[in-house]
């Protein structure tokens, strides 16, 4: 279960969250509710997408 750090573009808050699947995109602000956020790519998972993610059918994504 990846934990994922997101940032508030209403009020700039910045989070960690602990994502299910099927929850990614739906995430409310803890601040303010608002669902206005933005992921931030932590540099380990921004280093295994620019390796292991070349092509676009590579089987490891996070799930
Ligand atoms: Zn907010």
């Amino acid at each position: 279960m990846p934990i994922f750090e997101y940032k508030c573009n209403n009020c700039k808050k910045e989070f960690e969250k602990l994502v299910f699947a099927g929850e990614e995109g739906k995430i409310p602000c803890p601040e303010c509710a608002s669902v206005d956020i933005t992921k931030k790519m932590s540099a380990t998972s921004f280093m295994g997408a620019s390796i292991g993610t070349c092509g676009s059918n590579s089987p490891k994504q996070f799930s």
